[in-house]
């Protein structure tokens, strides 16, 4: 599963790893917030995750450390 790691997200600029997702499953809803993703229409690709350091792939979101979305 993807998860968004705000620590590394300024959320000051578009996110331009919206673009990169074939999906369509990143979302941003406001320049000056980071963005997250829409589990139903990820698919696990993990081009987001080459793209920017702040999408991370976690194995168990129960133990997804505060801060990660
Ligand atoms: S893993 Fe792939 S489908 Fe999921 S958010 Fe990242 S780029 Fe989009």
């Amino acid at each position: 599963m993807i998860a968004v790691d705000e620590r590394f997200c300024p959320k000051n600029h578009a996110c331009p790893t919206v673009r990169v997702c074939p999906a369509g499953a990143i979302v941003q809803d406001d320049v000056r917030s980071a963005p997250r993703v829409d589990h139903g229409l990820c698919t696990d690709c993990g081009l987001c995750t080459r793209s920017c350091r702040a999408f991370v792939q976690v194995e168990d979101p129960v133990r997804t450390p505060a801060g990660v979305v």
